[in-house]
């Protein structure tokens, strides 16, 4: 095996918990340290003697330890000083509350400093930022441009840095990455570093101007993967057959035709482009993989309720799933009205297998659960996956262990900014509703400063007394981790209590958090449903794609926490009905950009834009919070820099035109086989 394919667990000098804390960022192998980039560097470049050392500067001094002890300062804080002798003069350095040091700092031992030169009374001294003891001839943490990590699940920088330079060193033993994955055509055409070149560059940079070209280089081999990525899954798709063919004849689009007419409502011209793109691949005898994406009051559920109409009409099951048993439950009985109870649907949770007859329905409904147990359906033709903002690989691929291989349709109401959609679903088959049905108000959206809460309570007070109006609360978004789901929940049932007893006293309000039961959760949303709560209060997971018509205050606290896609997302549960409705962005943070993007959001309601709006806002510091957008986690490329997306598309079909075997590219095969499960699909 490769050694960057080897597990981290034989790092040497590394303890248990370190590891752990590495595992939990998920890095796993010496080639995921490498690929844990730096967001920044400190330049410690500047190696000074001490006697020619100038106020104001930050440099690196490398020297012996003539002495060091502790001391108290005036406050009782105990200080670590150590005097540094290089020859040429004397330094003086001061750590705070790090006692172990002075078990590392004996006399004698030689010294690397990096930090600021102050001046203290009549001399100079430094203010010690990073240190190293030197034993042999690389300096790592001093002395050159040093990387600054993300630190996260406590790990250190240091310990950060320490690990992927022993990986860069044993690279260049075992002489990997010295042949360049790419085509040398891909890399000459395109100017870039070569990419051992490149890991060395990003994370111990000889110059700016190098490392600027590494990350570029970087950054070019992520989205030429995720691109050859998708190509692959494309090519293979398109050499597969469908179980069950479906046919659209004159007598079955006359019975489509009538189901339209019954409608309670017009479809719009969206919906209608989107169906006709639909029935047309549901006729091939390749399996569909289209992937629909429509923000939220859109009206996705009834384009996917005539695709399985014509299903049913040929004969085949189709299966329906949603992320959580509420939203199985409100797709059952809107399919039911739809088809006015005249075809056999089911909603199947809990227990599968118990249900033998609902397993037999037209139209099965449920959670994911339905294709994950072990349970079979005898014919099926289509699979709906909804408000799922992954493309369905693992859907697809879970389908295909079981045998089948049906059309698929994935639903999401994440709105996906342009260059997203070119990256990842360039390949892919797309169909966007991009249209409102008729008759809904824009949802008017206001920003509320910490003075005018109390006014904004009131205002909500009474258009629940004058026109029996529904609220919903959102409690702040709280990063995702056990813990962190703990606290959110703890923090929404504080709130819930204030709001319950100071300041919506007179109100029926109901609290929904991630940690209840769903059967409890069910109820709470039943009483909501049924009006028979005033107020819904709950944590920021409030299911997508609940329906509720007559709820038409959406108050969000902690506004500045979300990213503007979620915002929209949230803003998208009120305004489903002809009666105007309301969002209230609550936000204690006085800051000009956190206005600016709020305020930009209550102007806008188109959910593209918002989304694009964030992406473009992201500096390359908040490179590792591409997570947040759920639409894929680039490590070290932009989804807004559309003109290396064009670059590395292009680079992608002139690989698939001249190298489409991969005979001499196994290791860039590899990587886009890999980045298709563990990329685009992880959820
Ligand atoms: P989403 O795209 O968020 O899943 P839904 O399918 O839940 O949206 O539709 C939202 C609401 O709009 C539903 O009550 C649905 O009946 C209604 N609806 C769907 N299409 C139209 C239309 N063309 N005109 C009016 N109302 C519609
Ligand atoms: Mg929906």
């Amino acid at each position: 095996m490769n050694f960057l394919d080897s597990s981290i667990d034989f790092l040497p000098r590394t303890s248990p918990i370190t590891l752990r804390k590495l595992h939990s960022l998920e890095i796993k192998t010496y080639w995921d340290l490498l690929n844990y980039f730096p967001f920044r560097y400190e330049d410690y470049s500047l190696i000074s003697k001490i006697n020619a050392l100038q106020e104001g500067e930050t440099c690196t001094v490398i020297g012996e330890i003539v002495e060091a002890k502790y001391e108290f300062t005036k406050r009782g804080l105990k200080i670590q000083k150590v005097r540094l002798s290089d020859g040429t003069g004397l330094i003086d350095l001061a750590w705070y509350n790090q006692p172990y040091l002075l078990r590392l700092f004996k006399p004698g031992i030689k010294l690397a400093v990096s930090g600021a030169v102050k001046s203290f009374g009549n001399k100079l001294i430094m203010d010690p930022q990073e240190y190293e003891i030197l034993t042999g001839e690389q300096m790592i943490h001093t002395g050159r441009l040093v990387p600054i990590y993300p630190e996260k699940k406590g790990l250190s920088s240091k310990t950060l840095r320490e690990k992927i330079h022993y990986t860069l060193n044993q690279l260049i033993l075992n002489k990997e990455l010295v042949a360049d994955p790419l085509p040398e055509e891909i890399i000459k055409f395109n100017d870039l570093l070569s990419e051992n070149e490149s890991y060395q560059n990003i994370h111990f940079p000889k110059s700016r101007s190098l490392e600027a070209k590494a990350r570029g280089r970087l950054a070019f081999s992520e989205l030429f993967t995720i691109q050859l990525a998708s190509n692959i899954i494309r090519r293979e798709w398109n050499r597969e057959k469908v179980a069950n063919k479906i046919i659209l004849d004159a007598a079955k689009d006359k019975k489509i035709l009538s189901l339209v007419k019954s409608l309670p409502f017009e479809l719009t011209d969206s919906q209608k482009k989107v169906i006709s793109e639909i029935l047309k691949d549901l006729q091939s005898s390749q399996p569909m993989n289209r992937f629909l994406q429509g923000d939220v009051g859109s009206g996705k559920t009834v384009v996917a309720a005539i695709a399985c109409y014509l299903s049913t009409l040929n004969g085949y099951q189709s299966l329906f799933m949603a992320p959580t048993e509420i939203l199985a439950s409100q797709h059952y009985k809107t399919i039911n009205e739809l088809f006015k109870y005249t075809l056999r649907v089911s909603l199947v949770t809990g227990s599968l297998k118990s249900d033998k007859e609902a397993l037999k329905a037209d139209i099965v409904i449920g959670t994911q659960a339905l294709i994950q147990k072990k349970i079979s359906f005898e014919k099926v033709g289509l699979v709906i996956v909804d408000e799922q903002h992954r493309f369905g690989v693992v859907q697809r691929t879970l389908l295909k262990k079981k045998g089948f291989n049906p059309h698929l349709l994935t639903m999401t109401a994440t709105p996906i900014p342009r260059t997203v959609a070119l990256t990842i679903y360039g390949e892919l088959d797309m169909s966007v509703i991009d249209e409102m049905p008729k008759g809904r108000l824009p949802v008017k959206t206001y920003l509320v400063p910490l003075i005018k809460r109390e006014d904004g309570y009131r205002w909500i007070s009474e258009q629940i007394k004058l026109k029996k109006s529904q609220v919903f609360i959102v409690c702040p978004f709280i990063e995702e981790s056990e813990v962190e789901t703990m606290k959110s929940v703890k923090a929404a049932t504080v709130e819930f209590d204030r709001l319950r007893n100071r300041v919506f006293q007179p109100y029926r309000l109901g609290l929904l958090h991630g940690k209840m039961r769903s059967k409890e959760k069910d109820f709470v949303m039943n009483q909501f449903k049924n009006g028979e709560l005033d107020i819904l209060v709950s944590t920021p997971v409030v299911e997508v794609g609940i329906d509720i018509p007559n709820a038409t205050i959406m108050l969000i606290e902690g506004s500045e926490r979300f990213g503007l896609a979620q915002l929209h997302q949230l803003r998208g549960r009120v305004g489903r009905s002809d009666k105007q409705s309301y969002c209230f962005l609550f936000s204690e943070i006085k800051d000009k950009a956190v206005e600016d993007r709020l305020t930009f959001f209550s102007k806008n309601q188109s959910g593209v834009e918002l989304a694009e709006y964030d992406l473009k806002r992201r500096g390359p510091g908040e490179i590792f919070g591409t997570r947040q957008h759920g639409y894929v986690d680039l490590k070290i490329a932009s989804l807004s820099d559309y003109a290396l997306i064009s670059k590395t598309k292009k680079a992608v079909l002139y690989f698939t035109k001249h190298f489409a075997n991969f005979s001499k590219f196994k290791v860039l095969k590899r990587r886009a086989e890999e980045y298709n499960i563990t990329q685009i699909s992880r959820d």
